[in-house]
């Protein structure tokens, strides 16, 4: 609950003037590009103690974005050429270049279209003399904006950030990768916002209810103020006890787990009470690095994120890039529908030496010291699993014949994301070690509801019943082969379920760290 800041962009489109010295103005880019240059390093070294070295890398590319050679020699023939004022000649060229990106239809060039529309205001900006004071916070505030960018968001001082409040964005976008990651709340997609609330207006954000009140009454106001008092002292207390294993009241129990994507969500994880890592999105290790890892790279790090967690069973999801986690490096061809496309171990047996064999191999070394199972993603058909389970014996044949330290291969589980797959328990369950419910793709399966799409997102919500219902026949299924079953999309962490889940069996549930404490709290509170 704060004060509402409006985040005030620059004006676009810039006028066209005649300039009587061209020369000045190409020294006033010069100029910008050395301020913007400037602000970015000063920026990096802001967020380097709260951000993990990984997600720092992303300032690297924007000065370079930002002192790209072919933008600036062809800006300076544009004034030398049109006589004109620095700002409009540098907005020209760069437009040009956004909308040539954004013609090529490609989720990972679309983002970078996005940060070089970003790189473009912060260097009109320097040019404008226009920065900061408007977009700057000193007292408490809740942002509100069409959209915040990450350099804005890391500008401000996260102390004094109580909210942000965004029109556009998407759940992938860096901003949002950002906001979670230093935990502060936000809300994206909130149609109108910036028309609706403006600087000065109380606002009430309620992030777990997807809710925003504006102008709001004494009485709420004074409730909410008891609100974030008691969530303050109860996240403390939820925090410290969800170190502890879960119990109902009648001794029944389902374990808890994160789901993690970074260094900095394992020790989240651990800091929560984690019972284990549900769901190791590797992908998203590795998604903002230059170069895919190999075998060796792969190994060390989930070395080190393993070694930041408790001695438990850790399970890591074999990679999902493809649809909407484009890997840069990596060739595609253009899809219509990526996330029913090219993706998972579809994309992994196509480059199979590149991206599937040196993580096998990875994770096949691993299990001689941590405790792991590996989990599949989008497995498809019968056909599918019986592909990657062939992959994996394979390497762990060859690393015995190699003399290399004796691994047994893990259990080997799949996500249940696919309804083809869900539909089956009966030919699925027999050939493999355990299941998890990816029930965000398998929802937007269901639903015929792409799930980036905030357009179509309500249906997305009524895909629960025929979820449980899947899960229902697979934990069924899953009992007579004494297998378990577990749930690591957002149904996992909905506290409707949670008392179902636990009667109907489910051996785990897997969300976001964060989470974890309430979800215990709730436990220990049931019957
Ligand atoms: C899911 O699809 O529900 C899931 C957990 O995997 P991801 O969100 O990474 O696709
Ligand atoms: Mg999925």
């Amino acid at each position: 609950m704060g004060k509402a800041q409006l985040l005030d962009p620059v004006r676009l489109p810039i006028p066209k003037k005649k300039s009587a010295s061209p020369k000045d103005e190409i020294k006033k880019l010069s100029s910008a590009l050395k301020k913007a240059t400037k602000h970015n390093t000063q920026l990096k070294e802001n967020l380097s103690k709260s951000l993990p070295p990984d997600e720092l890398e992303i300032y690297e590319s924007y000065i370079e974005m930002i002192n790209d050679p072919e933008v600036v020699d062809q800006t300076i023939a544009y004034i030398e050429k049109e006589q004109c004022n620095v700002d409009f000649a540098y907005y020209q060229i760069q437009k040009g270049f956004i909308s040539s990106i954004e013609q090529l239809d490609d989720p990972y060039l679309k983002q970078r279209a996005e940060d070089l529309r970003m790189i473009t205001n912060g260097v009109l900006e320097c040019m404008l003399e226009k920065h900061s004071k408007n977009n700057s916070i000193d007292t408490p505030s809740i942002l509100i904006a069409d959209k915040i960018d990450p350099n804005q968001l890391a500008e401000l001082n996260p102390k004094l950030l109580l909210g942000l409040i965004t029109s556009k964005g998407g759940i992938t976008d860096h901003t949002t990768i950002i906001a979670k990651a230093l935990g502060i709340p936000f809300l994206i997609g909130v149609k109108n916002v910036t028309e609706k609330i403006t600087t000065g207006d109380l606002v009430i954000l309620d992030s777990e209810h997807q809710c925003v009140t504006l102008h709001p009454s004494s009485e709420l106001i004074e409730q909410t103020q008891l609100k974030i008092e008691q969530q303050k002292i109860n996240w403390d207390k939820e925090r410290e006890r969800a170190k502890e294993k879960a119990y109902t009241q009648s001794n029944k129990t389902i374990e808890v787990l994160a789901n993690v994507g970074s260094l900095q969500e394992a020790i989240d994880a651990s800091d929560c009470g984690a019972d284990g890592i549900g769901l190791l999105r590797t992908e998203l290790c590795f998604i903002e690095q230059a170069s895919l890892p190999n075998e060796k790279k792969h190994f060390e790090f989930y070395s080190e994120l393993l070694s930041n967690l408790p001695d438990k069973t850790h399970t890591l999801r074999l990679l999902d890039f493809g649809s909407d986690k484009q890997f840069p490096g990596l060739p595609s061809s253009p899809e219509e529908n990526p996330a029913m496309g090219n993706r998972a171990l579809r994309l992994g047996f196509m480059h199979y030496e590149l991206l599937l064999k040196p993580q096998i191999r990875a994770f096949l070394r691993l299990s001689s010291t941590f405790k792991i199972q590996i989990l599949c993603p989008m497995i498809t058909t019968l056909e599918d699993l019986d592909q990657i389970k062939k992959a994996i014996k394979l390497e762990n044949d060859t690393i015995h014949s190699t003399g290399k330290t004796k691994t047994p291969i893990p259990p080997i589980g799949i996500m249940v994301e696919v309804p083809n797959v869900a539909l089956h328990p009966e030919l699925f369950v027999p050939q493999a070690d355990f299941f998890s419910f990816g029930t965000n793709d398998l929802a937007q399966f269901i639903m015929a509801a792409d799930r980036t799409n905030a357009q179509v997102a309500h249906y997305l919500e009524s895909a629960n019943p025929s979820l449980v219902q899947c899960i229902t026949a697979y934990v069924n299924h899953a009992k007579e082969y004494h297998k378990k079953v577990s749930i690591c999309g957002e149904l996992a962490s909905n506290p409707d379920y949670l008392k179902h889940f636990i009667e109907l069996g489910v051996a785990s549930l897997s969300m976001p760290p964060r989470l974890i404490p309430k979800i215990k709290a709730q436990i220990t509170s049931f019957d």
